[in-house]
């Protein structure tokens, strides 16, 4: 179960995604595109196997002809139920068969192909022995914005997965924390998360008191204590579009400190959402946050970028980080989630899903950004 749910699109818009992938390649240099199950072929197909094995399922997109998608027999029935599958031609192999050697017949020897990122080693290698005289790049590397234009109908579902994330933030914040294990506040999203429409969970972090220094802490044992700052980030994939919100509560009234901290963070936040814009380089997003952050005298302690892009996966480009020049385009969407971590003593992280209007962000999370305190 690959929890990737195809979006409901038509074979019409698999079509114009598989087009402006082929033409993508070929002003990008390449002879072509391989894609492997998994998000690209979700997205450019709408197939998700139920199961990927070391038999080969590899769609190839290149100018000059019809996409194909060389598949296992067994499997054929299941790849032309997809969505895409009428903008498609299915090339079936069995078993004994060599579907390297058919895939090679395919393609232009000599030629330079996007490869995407999660195809095994395995089938690589065999292309590569197949096709000794052509060379391979990361789909990532060679089109990494590929995806991350979303249409109307793709800002929908983004919009919703964002509009169920909040549903479980306002069902949490109204149940215990003390006395309980962050484990067993992660159980509790989880089940929230699949409760209001998510069909995938990819992560529940609970990280209190010290954990919450950590930003790569998940949950653990630690019992949740009165005084603690928790930080709550969680999302997965519904209706085949992602979510991922955090929001930082304090179990009963916070200190000092940890209210200016808290304000700090939300403020930073803010001040990235306010960057947004189109024409704005992604780096501009990370510096307005952290600009924040650092003036306030907390920077040594803003350990990670700013955000990262969401769709049919959780995280991928664009990326918030110094250094990325890439303009923001209208219909982009990615986090914006700054962070203060105290080691030893707790964090604080706010995180939305922001997308690219032609006046600036719009944001698809919406729950309140103030320091909660809860029970
Ligand atoms: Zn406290
Ligand atoms: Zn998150
Ligand atoms: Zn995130």
């Amino acid at each position: 179960m690959t929890g990737r749910a195809p979006a409901p699109f038509t074979a019409a818009d698999h079509r114009a995604r598989m087009e402006r992938a082929a033409r993508a390649a070929a002003d990008a240099g390449l002879a072509g595109l391989l894609v492997a199950p998994g998000p690209d072929l979700v997205w450019l197909t709408g197939y998700a196997p139920t199961a990927v094995t070391e038999r080969l399922t590899l769609l190839v997109l290149t100018a000059d002809r019809d996409p194909v998608l060389v598949v296992p027999a067994l499997e054929a029935p299941d790849a032309a139920r997809a969505p895409g599958a009428p903008a498609l031609t299915l090339r079936d192999w069995t078993d004994g068969k060599d579907p390297y050697a058919a895939t090679a017949a395919l393609l232009d020897a000599g030629g330079r192909f996007g490869v995407s990122d999660n195809t095994w080693a395995l089938h690589l290698l065999a292309l590569q022995r197949a096709l000794p005289d052509s060379t391979y790049a990361s789909l990532t590397d060679v089109l990494p914005m590929l995806r991350a234009v979303k249409d109307d109908a793709e800002l929908r579902l983004l919009a919703a997965a964002g509009a169920a994330a909040d549903r479980v933030f306002e069902e949490i914040r109204t149940l215990p924390f003390a006395g309980r294990r962050e484990s067993d506040v992660g159980a509790d999203l989880a089940e929230l998360l699949l409760r209001f429409g998510h069909a995938q969970v990819d992560f529940t972090i609970v990280g209190s008191g010290p954990n919450g220094a950590d930003p790569h802490h998940e949950v653990g044992d630690r019992v949740i204590e009165r005084g603690d700052m928790v930080v709550l980030d969680f999302g997965g994939l519904k209706d085949g579009y992602g979510s991922d919100t955090t929001r930082t509560v304090h179990v009963g009234e916070p200190t000092e400190e940890e209210r200016r901290v808290h304000d700090i963070v939300r403020a930073a936040q803010e001040a990235g959402c306010a960057a947004v814009r189109p024409g704005a380089a992604c780096q501009d997003v990370d510096r307005a946050a952290r600009t924040v952050i650092a003036d306030a005298g907390y920077g040594e302690y803003f350990i990670h970028r700013t955000g990262h892009g969401i769709g049919v996966t959780t995280h991928e480009p664009p990326y918030m980080i110094e250094g990325e020049e890439q303009p923001l385009v209208p219909g982009m969407c990615f986090s914006v989630e700054p962070g203060i971590y105290l080691p030893g003593r707790f964090g604080v992280r706010i995180e939305d899903i922001v997308t690219v209007t032609e006046d600036g962000g719009r944001r698809l999370n919406n729950t309140t950004r103030e320091l909660v305190t809860v029970d």
